[in-house]
């Protein structure tokens, strides 16, 4: 039962290697933005708090979201299980390491994604996901087989983030740089810490993760 974090910057593939993760493995996604978006499309308390920071491309607070992710992890017993987009802070990585140790659980690996920035202000750009299954697509890299048709569920509606626009995306870098890039040494010095090339077709970038997971690199 594997526990890992896939971090890297806003469209660094962290939610598209997730998703083939949980696919392939059998192992949970835990996507903090993901449950953000529900919350707020639910109107739940949570997501009233949350919106107005999250178009403005800001974080929302630790408390927040370390709270969400415990609730989860408590759902996800028995399963190995994906940080997608958490932790964000130093806080953050501090809370996570509690709520596994509550849990008996530990952390195997930290994956980082190196990424191009300018090149991923692109990526979000063109990133949209089916409105039924949530499957993620992008306009040039990986359009829906037959246009306009999700490959996986058929369905024909489809939307876009209300803040994946290029304002949004360059606050949300800084925000990487300034919080979430200084937990990687935290996560080096305990040897986690391993990188992958992110630049790579998405294939290729599952196969690092694949073995780093098999323990071949
Ligand atoms: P991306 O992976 O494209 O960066 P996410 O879906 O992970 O985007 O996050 C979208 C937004 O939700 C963030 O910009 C932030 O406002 C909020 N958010 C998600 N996860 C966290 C977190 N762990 N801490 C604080 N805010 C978060
Ligand atoms: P994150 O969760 O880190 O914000 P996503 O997984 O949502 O990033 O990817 C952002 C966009 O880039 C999506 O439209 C996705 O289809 C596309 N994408 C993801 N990985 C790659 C890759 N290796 N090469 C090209 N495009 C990619
Ligand atoms: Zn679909």
């Amino acid at each position: 039962m594997m526990n890992i974090i896939l971090l890297g910057p806003p469209g660094a593939g962290k939610g598209t290697q997730a998703a083939l993760l949980q696919a392939n493995r059998g192992m949970i996604q835990l996507s903090t933005g993901d449950m953000l978006r529900a919350a707020v499309a639910a109107g739940t308390p949570i997501g009233l708090k949350a919106k107005s920071v999250m178009e403005k491309g800001e974080l929302v607070s630790d408390t927040i979201v370390s709270a969400l992710i415990g609730e989860r992890l408590d759902e996800a017993a028995g399963a190995g299980v994906i940080f997608d987009g958490f932790p964000r802070t130093l806080h953050q990585a501090e809370a996570l390491d509690i709520l596994l140790g509550q849990r008996d659980r530990h952390l195997d690996y930290v994956i980082e994604l190196e990424v191009d920035e300018e090149a991923l202000v692109k990526r979000i750009i063109g990133r949209f996901s089916c409105a039924k299954c949530g499957a993620n697509y992008h306009d040039s890299f990986h359009p829906p087989r037959v246009p306009g048709v999700c490959d996986i569920c058929g369905s024909t509606e489809f939307r876009r983030r209300p803040d994946d626009n290029e304002a949004t995306v360059r606050t949300r870098m800084a925000e990487y740089r300034a919080k979430t890039e200084p937990i990687l040494p935290f996560y080096a010095d305990r040897g986690l810490l391993r990188r992958v090339a992110g630049m790579a077709p998405v294939e290729d970038v599952a196969a690092q993760i694949d073995a780093i997971l098999d323990g071949k690199s």
